[in-house]
C-alpha cells in the first residue's frame, strides 16, 4: 500500500486546480466539470466514457466558451464525427486565419528574409498539437483529455492566461474515436463480471487496429488523413505530442527524448527541442511528486513512420507520452518483484540520470495515468507560451537549415520517370507526398538528369525543401544502423522498434532516382493530385487491351465482371504482355470503368490468342479471428475495399462447418501463427476471460475443412507464417529455411529485398522480372524438399543471388539467395499459395500488390488449373 503516498501527493495537485477553477466567474451550470457531466471523475476505477459521450461534452464546451472552436475535420472509418479542439484566447481565435497564414510562412520560409522572419516571430502564435486515444485499450488519454480541456478553458492564474495568449492549442481529444467507443462499450459491458477487463476481442480500429499508427505516410485510414492535412498542410505545430500507454512492468511514464538510434537528416534542432520539452515535463512532474518517470528510453528515434516519429521530419518536434497500464480501467496491483528494467536504457530497475525517482509498485490505477498526463500535456503548452518566440524562430531555422542542406547535398532532387512499370502507381506516390506537404514539381518536357532521360509528364521532388528529411525518407534507399545501440550484450541484434525501412517509393514498386545535379527543365509545381485520367481507344476491333503491368487493371476486371462485361486473360505472345486482360464491352461502360480507376482501354494489335482463357467473378473469402483481431487481415480487407475485390469475411464457425469448395474457390489466410488461427493455447499461458463466444480459434475441425477445400479444387493463400499451416498440416514438400535460425545467422526485420519473378507464373503475371519484396521477421523463404512429389512446386519469385538487401537490415543472405520468396503448390485436385514475404502489407506495398491479386484470379477458374478443375465448377 505504498503506492498511497503517490495518490496523496497527486491529489494535492488536483485539488490546487480546482481552487483555481472556482474563481472563474463563468456560468458554473453552463461549465460543467467532467466529473458533473460524466457522473465520475475521469480515471476513477472501472469508469470509462464513450466517444458519444466525450463528444457531447466538447460539444457542450463549445458552445459556452469563447477560448475554444471545435472542428470536425471529417467522418472516421465507422462514419463518427473526427474532432479537433482549437483552444487560444478569444483574440487569437477571433484571427485563427490569419495566425494560421503566419505559421506556414515559418514553417516554409523560403524567400523570407531575416528581418521578415523576426517580425513574423514578433507576431505569430506558438502552435502546439497534442493527440490522445489513438490507442483506444489504452483507455487513460480519452479520459484525460476532457479533463485537460476542461482545466485549459477554465484556470485564471497567470500560467493559464500566458499560455492561452501565446499558443494556438489544437487538442484531438481522441484520433481514433471509434475505437474510443468500442473498448468504453466493451469495458463497461462486463465491468463487475468474471469477464471485467478481458480484451476486446476485434480489431479497434476498423481496418488497422493497433496499426493505426503505421499509417503516418500512406496515409491510408480516413483518420490519418484527417490528421494528416491538419499537421502537414494547415497546421504545422512547432511540437505533436500524442499520449499512449505502455507495459506496466517498469517505468511509470516514458517521456520525451527518445532513446538511441535516432533517424537522422532531421535539422538537429528538432532533436535538441524534444531533449527540451522532455526536460520540463519531467521537472513539472517531479515536482508534482510523481515517481518513476523516465525519458532517453524505451523508445527508440528509429521508429515506425507513424505520426510522433514521422513529425520530426515536418520540422516537428514529434513527441509521444508513453504511461504504464492497468487492466483497461481495472486497478492493477504490481509488486515490487514484479518491476523490473526495460529495453532500451533501462538495464536494471533502478535509479539513473533519466529516471532519477522510482516508483516503488503497488496498485497502478487509470486515475494515476489521467493524472501524469495532464501534467505532461499541461507542460507542453507552457513551454511554448515562456518560449513562444523561440520555438517560432526554430521552425523558421530548422525549414531553412534543410532547405540549404537539401541545396547544397549530394542528392538535390529524386526524378521519379513517369512512364515506369506501372504509370498509376507512380501518380499515387505523388498524390502521397503532396498529402504530405512535399512539395513536386512536373516536367512539362523531356529532361536528362545524371545521364538519364526522363519523358514528359516525368517528376522531380527537390531536396531543396523545409521537408526534405521527409523526402529522403520516402524515396531514398535506407540502412538501419548495425552497432553498439541495435546489438545486445551478447552481440544479437536488437529488433527495430518497427520496420528497418520505411521507403514508400520502393514498398509501392515505383523508381525514384537520387540526382547529383539541380535539375533544369521546364517544371510545374503541381498545386492538386495528378488526377488518374484514361481514355478508352475509339475502335477496338481486335478487343480493348488492360495492361497486367497495372495493380488498377485489377481493379477494373472486378468492376468490369460486376457489370457483366466478358473479360478474357492472355498468356503471352502476339506482343501482349502476359496476364493482359482482353475486354469486349460497350465503350460507354469501359469509360466509365477507365474514368473510376484511370486504366487506359487500347485497341488489340493482334487477335486474341487461343490460349486465352476467360476470367471469372472469384469467389473469394479471408479468414478473420477473434482474439483481438488480426490486423495483417484488417489491412487486406481495406485493400481489397479499394481495389474493388468481391470478398467474404470468414469466421471459425463458417470454417468449422466445412463444405467449403461448395462456397468458395480462394481462401486467403492473412500472416498469423497456426495457434492463433486454431486457437491452441500453450499450457502456460496464462488465463483467459474473454467470454466465451469471442473465443478464436477453428481447431481441428477447421484445419479438416481447410484440407478438404483445398483438395477438392480450392487455392488457397497464405501471408507469412500463416504458410505453416499448409507447410505442417498439408505436409508440403517445402522447407522454410529461416525457421528456427538464430537471429546471428539470419535477420531481416522489416526490410525490402531483391527478387526476381518467374512473370510467366499467373501468379507473376505483370510484375517487372527484378523487383523488390518486403521481408518481416517472422517470414519464410522456401526450398523444396526431396519427395516425389517435388514436380508440384511452382516458383514465383526467388532471391537474388547477392546484394539481396535493398533497404532495412539484413544479417545471413546466403541463406536465402536463391532461394523461393514465393511458391504454388499443387494439393489434391487445388493449391496452396505461399508468400514467404508480405505482398500487402499494411496496404503500402503496392509494389508486389499484383502478386495477390492475381493469386485471387487463379483459382480454380483460371490459368493453368483451368484445364485440370474445369470439370468440377
Ligand atoms: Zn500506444
Amino acid at each position: 500500500m505504498k503506492v498511497r503516498h503517490t495518490v496523496r501527493l497527486a491529489a494535492t495537485a488536483i485539488a490546487f486546480v480546482v481552487a483555481t477553477t472556482a474563481t472563474d466567474a463563468r456560468q458554473p451550470q453552463a461549465m460543467p466539470t467532467p466529473e458533473q457531466f460524466f457522473g465520475f471523475q475521469m480515471g476513477a476505477d472501472r469508469k470509462l466514457a464513450n466517444w458519444d459521450k466525450l463528444h457531447e461534452y466538447y460539444q457542450r464546451l463549445a458552445k459556452v466558451s469563447n477560448k475554444m472552436r471545435l472542428m470536425e475535420l471529417g467522418k472516421t472509418s465507422e462514419g463518427r464525427p473526427y474532432i479537433v479542439l482549437f483552444i487560444s484566447s478569444p483574440a487569437n481565435l477571433a484571427r485563427l486565419d490569419h495566425y494560421k497564414q503566419l505559421n506556414a510562412r515559418l514553417a516554409d520560409p523560403r524567400g523570407l528574409s531575416e528581418a521578415e522572419a523576426k517580425q513574423l516571430v514578433a507576431e505569430a502564435k506558438a502552435v502546439v498539437v497534442q493527440s490522445f486515444a489513438l490507442h483506444s485499450n489504452e483507455v487513460a488519454a480519452a479520459q484525460t483529455a476532457a479533463e485537460y480541456v476542461y482545466d485549459s478553458l477554465t484556470r485564471t492564474d497567470s500560467e493559464a492566461q500566458q499560455i492561452l495568449d501565446n499558443v494556438i492549442s489544437i487538442v484531438a481529444p481522441s484520433i481514433n474515436p471509434d475505437g474510443t467507443q468500442m473498448i468504453a462499450d466493451w469495458y463497461m459491458k462486463y465491468v463487475d463480471t468474471p469477464n471485467e477487463a478481458a480484451n476486446l476481442p476485434w480489431l479497434y480500429q476498423k481496418y488497422a487496429g493497433h496499426d493505426n499508427n503505421r499509417d503516418g505516410f500512406a496515409l491510408n485510414l480516413p483518420e490519418s488523413q484527417h490528421l494528416g492535412r491538419l499537421m502537414y498542410r494547415e497546421w504545422v505545430p512547432q511540437a505533436y505530442v500524442d499520449h499512449h500507454q505502455m507495459g506496466s512492468g517498469n517505468a511509470r511514464l516514458y517521456i520525451p527524448p527518445y532513446a538511441e538510434p535516432i533517424r537522422p537528416d532531421g535539422d538537429p534542432l528538432v532533436w535538441r527541442e524534444m531533449s527540451w520539452w522532455g526536460a520540463h515535463m519531467g521537472n513539472r512532474l517531479e515536482a508534482a511528486g510523481k515517481t518513476g518517470v523516465i525519458g532517453s528510453a524505451i523508445y527508440s528515434g528509429w521508429g515506425h513512420m507513424g505520426f510522433h516519429w514521422i513529425t520530426p521530419f515536418h520540422n516537428i518536434a514529434g513527441m509521444l507520452t508513453e504511461s504504464a497500464s492497468a487492466r483497461l480501467a481495472t486497478p492493477m496491483f504490481m509488486h515490487p518483484d514484479q518491476l523490473r528494467g526495460g529495453p532500451r536504457g533501462l538495464p536494471e530497475y533502478e535509479s539513473q540520470i533519466s529516471m532519477p525517482s522510482l516508483w516503488p509498485g503497488g496498485w497502478w490505477r487509470v486515475r494515476d495515468i489521467v493524472e501524469q498526463q495532464k501534467i505532461a500535456a499541461w507542460a507542453t503548452v507552457d513551454l511554448a507560451a515562456r518560449n513562444r518566440e523561440t520555438v517560432l524562430w526554430n521552425m523558421y531555422l530548422k525549414g531553412t537549415r534543410q532547405t540549404e542542406r537539401g541545396a547544397t547535398g549530394a542528392v538535390k532532387a529524386y526524378a521519379i520517370a513517369a512512364n515506369q512499370h506501372d504509370p498509376l502507381t507512380v501518380k499515387k506516390l505523388v498524390n502521397m507526398l503532396l498529402n504530405s506537404g512535399v512539395e513536386v514539381h512536373q516536367a512539362r518536357a523531356q529532361f536528362f538528369a545524371d545521364g538519364r532521360v526522363y519523358g514528359p509528364g516525368s517528376f522531380v521532388v527537390t531536396t531543396a525543401q523545409p521537408k526534405q528529411g521527409l523526402v529522403r525518407w520516402m524515396l531514398g534507399r535506407t540502412f538501419y544502423p548495425d552497432n553498439t545501440y541495435t546489438r545486445d550484450l551478447k552481440g544479437d541484434p536488437i529488433r527495430p522498434y518497427d520496420m528497418s525501412t520505411d521507403t514508400f517509393g520502393e514498398f509501392m514498386g515505383v523508381r525514384s532516382d537520387p540526382v547529383s545535379e539541380k535539375i533544369t527543365a521546364e517544371l510545374v509545381k503541381l498545386t492538386a493530385h495528378v488526377p488518374m485520367t484514361a481514355s478508352v481507344a475509339a475502335s477496338a476491333p481486335n478487343g480493348y487491351v488492360m495492361s497486367a503491368k497495372l495493380n488498377d487493371s485489377h481493379r477494373a476486371v472486378h468492376l468490369l465482371l460486376d457489370k457483366g462485361v466478358a473479360v478474357r486473360r492472355v498468356p503471352g505472345g502476339a506482343g501482349f504482355t502476359p496476364g493482359d486482360f482482353i475486354v469486349s464491352g460497350s465503350a460507354a461502360v469501359l469509360a466509365d470503368v477507365a474514368k473510376q480507376t484511370g486504366v487506359e482501354f487500347t485497341a488489340a494489335a493482334a487477335a486474341t490468342p487461343p490460349d486465352a482463357y476467360q476470367v471469372r467473378k472469384p469467389r473469394i473469402a479471408m479468414f478473420q479471428r477473434y482474439g483481438g483481431g488480426n490486423m495483417d487481415e484488417g489491412w487486406t480487407r481495406l485493400m481489397f475495399e479499394q481495389f474493388s475485390v468481391p470478398f467474404k469475411s470468414l469466421m471459425d464457425a463458417e470454417i468449422k462447418a466445412g463444405g467449403l469448395d461448395a462456397k468458395f474457390e480462394v481462401i486467403v489466410l492473412p500472416a498469423d501463427s497456426v495457434a492463433a488461427m486454431t486457437g491452441d493455447r500453450p499450457a502456460n499461458a496464462p488465463p483467459d476471460n474473454t467470454p466465451a463466444e469471442y473465443r478464436s480459434g477453428f481447431g481441428a475441425d477447421g484445419l479438416k475443412a481447410l484440407e478438404a477445400f483445398v483438395q477438392k479444387g480450392g487455392t488457397l493463400v497464405t501471408f507469412g507464417q500463416a504458410g505453416d499451416l499448409a507447410i505442417q498440416r498439408f505436409n508440403l514438400p517445402l522447407r522454410n529455411v529461416v525457421a528456427g535460425l538464430a537471429s546471428k545467422e539470419f535477420w531481416s526485420p522489416g526490410s525490402t529485398l531483391r527478387v526476381r519473378f518467374d512473370t510467366s507464373n499467373p501468379i507473376a503475371y505483370g510484375m517487372p522480372a527484378e523487383g523488390l519484396a518486403l521481408f518481416m521477421a517472422g517470414g519464410q523463404v522456401y526450398e523444396v524438399t526431396s519427395t516425389d512429389r517435388s514436380q508440384d512446386v511452382e516458383v514465383i519469385s526467388t532471391y537474388v543471388d547477392r546484394d539481396i538487401l535493398q533497404s532495412g537490415w539484413l544479417l545471413g543472405e546466403q541463406v536465402i539467395a536463391k532461394k523461393a520468396g514465393a511458391v504454388t503448390v499443387k494439393y489434391g485436385a487445388g493449391k496452396v499459395v505461399l508468400f514467404g514475404f508480405r505482398p500487402q502489407h499494411r496496404d503500402q506495398t503496392h509494389g508486389t500488390f499484383k502478386l495477390v491479386f492475381n493469386a485471387l484470379l487463379n483459382g480454380p477458374t483460371g490459368a493453368r488449373a483451368s484445364t485440370t478443375t474445369s470439370q468440377q465448377r
